[in-house]
């Protein structure tokens, strides 16, 4: 059996569902599959706009439900035979009343809480596979449309629900013992125990694609976008990015974490468990070889001997310095800012410590951080009042940079490479950390110089795809953190 998830960009309107469609029935072809779709393209955006704007007013949701419905019309008319269209309208339409009156609750009572965006949220993954699904099937493959929730079940975080793994297989599992043919399932959705509509985070249908891949002991799990696999670094900002054949789970974790978008970070967790690889692949390019993602102790060629794999970056980042000489020698301190920071549900994405300026720099997203500062301001009131910690410092518009690769590890002067790359720049770093696997390094730097950032350090490890190690750029000299650094050494 193989999953296949197609994601927004794979099914965004009328031709891409028909191209999606025609990679389902090729593959079909081969052996069973299981199709994962994520909404179409700007759908989910739409959907959770609707919900803000209804939240304020009457009326407030109606442009953006209006663009929603106009896109699936749009999509039916281009794939479905002026008499076919309204069989395959009816459903979507009873969906679309359906979100209509939920829009109109939230103008209603003048709130959208968590809960309820989930399930407006949700409507975008359950109206995509509606619509492909009758596509499949006027092609002859006669698919049965499953729902997520009830095969994914998770815990009540709306918004990023956390998945109960082993009790999913086992419904995923006994769903899939029933079935020969082609499934089609949305995407992003799960349910809690009681039934209560989740989702997965965004970008989450990933996340689903390989849940479904463990719970049915899939061959592969490919996840079909809109490039040609994982490409060593975000194409946006580095016209030079090129694909890489072949990455390690661990790698692949690492570069999603850090922000390469092309994957949910989760994804590898379900696979890794249960040793299935993952292909990435170009729905517009079907016969490109994609990205293949496993556990890759040894490569051969080329990318084996290149020091990085690849560079990702997160933007809309904040980081807050805890300064202050009275930390010196004080054990808890850092215990406390993180059980402070966990009660709040805020997650840190980076830590750096520095003894001898004595100070904590912590990273997070931005629009966490006015939160922290105020939990970690009523944590350390007393600290603040004694002076034995100055006041919090937050810095916004930043941006973090890590370059990743299992090949990093004991390789000296990496770091020095890294920083030689950004300072000749002209990058300004203020903190930075690498990950004890040493699988990792990131820093922290302004959002004004992410393209500038990126595309240095690109050209010093990676400038040309099929060169072995140390010949991209010239070594720098030793490791040396720029003298303004807030922080050096830690922990990713
Ligand atoms: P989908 O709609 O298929 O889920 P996404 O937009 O979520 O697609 O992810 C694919 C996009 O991720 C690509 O179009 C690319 O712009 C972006 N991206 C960022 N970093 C990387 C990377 N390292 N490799 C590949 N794509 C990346
Ligand atoms: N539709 C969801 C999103 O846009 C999930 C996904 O596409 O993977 O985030
Ligand atoms: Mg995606």
């Amino acid at each position: 059996m193989r999953v296949l998830k197609f994601g927004g960009s794979s099914v965004a309107d009328g031709p891409r569902i028909g191209a999606m469609t025609a990679i389902a029935a090729e593959a079909a072809a081969g052996g069973r599959i299981a199709v994962v779709l994520s909404a179409m393209q700007g759908v989910t955006d739409l959907l959770i706009t609707a919900a803000r704007k209804a939240a304020g007013g009457p009326e407030g949701g109606r442009i953006a439900l209006e663009e929603i419905r106009g896109r699936h019309l749009a999509a039916v008319r281009h794939l479905f035979a002026a008499p076919d269209q309204s069989a395959v309208i009816a459903p979507l339409t009873i969906m679309l009343n359906e979100l209509e009156e939920i829009l109109h609750g939230i103008e209603l009572i003048r709130e959208c809480s968590p809960r309820t965006l989930d399930l407006v949220m949700s409507f975008g993954e359950r109206l995509s596979c509606t619509l492909a699904a009758a596509h499949m099937r006027a092609r002859g493959l006669d698919p049965l449309l499953l729902d997520a929730r009830e095969l994914i079940l998770t815990d009540d975080s709306f918004g990023a629900a956390v998945v109960e793994f082993q009790a999913s297989c086992a419904r995923i599992r006994h769903h899939f013992a029933a079935i020969n043919g082609v499934v089609v399932i949305p995407g992003f959705i799960g349910a809690t125990t009681e039934g209560v509509t989740t989702t997965l985070g965004r970008n989450g249908s990933d996340y689903t694609a390989s849940l479904i891949g463990a719970g049915a002991s899939a061959e592969v799990i490919e996840i079909w976008t809109d490039v040609d696999g994982v490409l060593s670094a975000d194409p946006r900002a580095v016209p030079d990015a090129f694909v890489v054949p072949e990455i390690s789970y661990e790698e692949a974790m690492e570069l999603s974490y850090f922000g390469a978008r092309v994957l949910h970070p989760y994804t590898m967790l379900p696979a890794v468990e249960k040793g299935i690889p993952i292909r990435i692949r170009n729905s517009r390019n079907p016969g490109a070889p994609g990205t293949l993602i496993g556990a890759l102790r040894h490569r051969s060629g080329a990318p084996a001997a290149r020091l990085i794999t690849g560079i990702a970056s997160i933007d809309g980042i904040s980081l807050i310095n805890i300064q202050g000489g009275g930390m010196i020698g004080v054990p808890g301190i850092a215990a406390r800012v993180f059980s402070a920071l966990a009660r709040e549900r805020i997650n840190i994405i980076m830590i750096s410590q520095a003894s001898s300026e004595h100070t904590i720099s912590l990273v997070l997203r931005s629009g966490e951080a006015a939160r922290a500062l105020a939990a970690l301001d009523s944590e350390l009131a007393m600290e603040l009042t004694n002076r034995r910690i100055q006041a919090l410092e937050r810095i916004d518009e930043l941006l973090i940079v890590s370059v990743i690769g299992e090949n990093m590890r004991g390789k000296p002067g990496l770091a020095g490479r890294l920083f030689t790359a950004l300072g000749g720049a002209g990058v300004n770093i203020l903190a930075i950390a690498q990950g004890s696997a040493e699988r990792n390094i990131s820093i922290v730097i302004g959002e004004k110089d992410h393209t500038l950032a990126l595309r240095a350090v690109h050209a010093a490890f990676l400038a040309d795809p099929a060169a072995p190690a140390g010949t991209a750029a010239p070594a720098g000299p030793a490791a040396r953190p720029a003298p303004d650094s807030a922080a050096g050494g830690g922990e990713a």
